[in-house]
């Protein structure tokens, strides 16, 4: 695929018709830059479909974790922002219970269970 290398616009085959016969152009549907197609045009049918852009913004996997956490209102001692995730994690101690772990929504600050 060529692009315009005025403004970048993505060129178009066209065949312009001359006197004698038909000659294929590349052509700025923009500002109408023509160019001829090159050897580098002669590119198998395959390779030039478009691939549908891969857009999907990727989220870490960390985010992902913390978007399926469940929040609960508590205030962040941080700012002061009244909704936080919440998660457990098991201590090493059989005998001692999971402690809670807080991240604030807005900005971020990780704080344990008060008490
Ligand atoms: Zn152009
Ligand atoms: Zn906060």
């Amino acid at each position: 695929m060529k692009f315009c290398p005025k403004c970048g616009t993505r060129l178009e085959l066209v065949h312009k018709k001359t006197e004698k016969s038909s000659k294929p152009m590349l052509v700025c549907p923009r500002c109408g830059y023509e160019t001829e197609p090159g050897e580098s045009y002669a590119i198998p049918l395959k390779k030039s479909i478009h691939k549908p852009q891969e857009k999907i913004a990727i989220i870490s996997r960390r985010e992902q974790e913390l978007r399926t956490l469940p929040t609960i209102k508590i205030e962040c001692p941080r700012c002061g922002n009244n909704l936080a995730y919440v998660w457990q994690v098991q201590t090493r101690s059989s005998d001692e219970s999971s402690t809670q772990f807080f991240r604030c929504t807005k900005c971020g600050y990780t704080f344990r269970e008060y008490g």
